[in-house]
């Protein structure tokens, strides 16, 4: 199932192009469902879910609507640092996520399709970075890597927009904005494997990332069962997975496009527009990232 957010607060099940409204008036018994209602119900929110699109008289075509993040704001988001080894490699990185376990994003810097991403200062190089975006069904501590896939709602796309240089990476990743997640979240039993899907970003029409979750260096289970051993997880939260090599420079006017297999297209803007001097010392430090090519 592929659930979206659109519109004023409503939730829809998408399928052919189109949206299904998840309406309260098609279950008198019930409050309409909200992405996060849904997540926390488990199986019975899916089971839910299904049977008021099934039930609902109302479609809308897909370019008709307006998508919203699927979640606005998650519990937390646990983001994995270099997990892709040509991605170490074109930072001139010596470490990877085998030495530096994971970090956390703000969730207020959640974003969704069609929205823009703010480049909040104009002396300092702001990259995109595709990944996908792993949203957990159940609340799980010390989850065992075999059974960690069984956390899992399910998946979608992320753009962990970020700023180079020496300061600490939550803060490079926490602007307002840097954390675009959509077009909707599909299921876990819908997306099968986590660990061989394409994923291709495009900055303003040029190909920029081409790369596969098979080449994940910590694959989704094991993230998830590692990241479940320092905090508990909860329902809602988003784990990004790290991104592959291609990362590059954005720049006001951008459109960004991340495509993954079996998910869907997330689309984005970017916008400079009252950038300031950066109050902070970081931009001749940290990781060396690639020349814009
Ligand atoms: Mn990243």
């Amino acid at each position: 199932m592929k659930l979206a957010a659109f519109g004023a607060g409503a939730l829809g099940a998408v399928r052919d192009g189109h949206i299904v409204a998840l309406q309260a008036d098609s279950d008198p018994a019930g409050p309409p469902p909200t992405m996060a209602s849904v997540i926390e119900a488990g199986p019975v929110g899916l089971w839910r879910a299904e049977a008021l699109a099934r039930a609902s008289q109302y479609r809308f075509d897909l370019s008709g609507v307006r998508l919203r993040a699927p979640l606005d704001r998650p519990g937390k988001i646990i983001a994995a640092p270099v997990n892709y080894s040509r991605h170490m490699s074109e930072m001139s990185e010596t470490l990877d996520i085998n030495d530096l376990g994971v970090f956390l994003k703000a969730n207020s810097s959640v974003c969704g399709p069609g929205d823009v991403i703010r480049l909040p200062y104009a002396d300092r190089r702001f990259d995109q970075e595709g990944e996908l975006g792993v949203v957990i069904g159940r609340q799980a501590r010390g989850i065992a890597e075999a059974d960690a896939l069984d956390a899992v709602f399910g998946y979608t796309c992320l753009l962990d927009i970020t700023m180079r240089g020496g300061e600490d990476r939550s803060l490079r990743k926490s602007f307002d904005t840097f954390t675009p997640i959509g077009p909707w979240i599909v299921t876990a039993d819908e997306v099968g494997n986590p660990d061989s899907l394409a994923l291709t970003c495009s900055v303003s029409g040029r190909v920029r990332q081409e790369g596969n979750t098979r080449s994940l260096i910590w694959p989704v289970a094991k993230l998830v069962a590692y990241t479940s051993s320092v905090m508990t997880l909860y329902p809602g939260d988003v784990i990004a997975t790290g991104t592959p090599e291609g990362v590059g420079p954005l720049a006001d006017g951008d459109s960004i496009e991340l495509t993954i297999e079996k998910i869907g297209t997330l689309s984005v803007r970017v916008s400079a527009a009252g950038a300031t001097a950066c109050p902070t010392a970081g931009a001749g430090r940290g990781p060396v990232p690639p020349p814009p090519r």
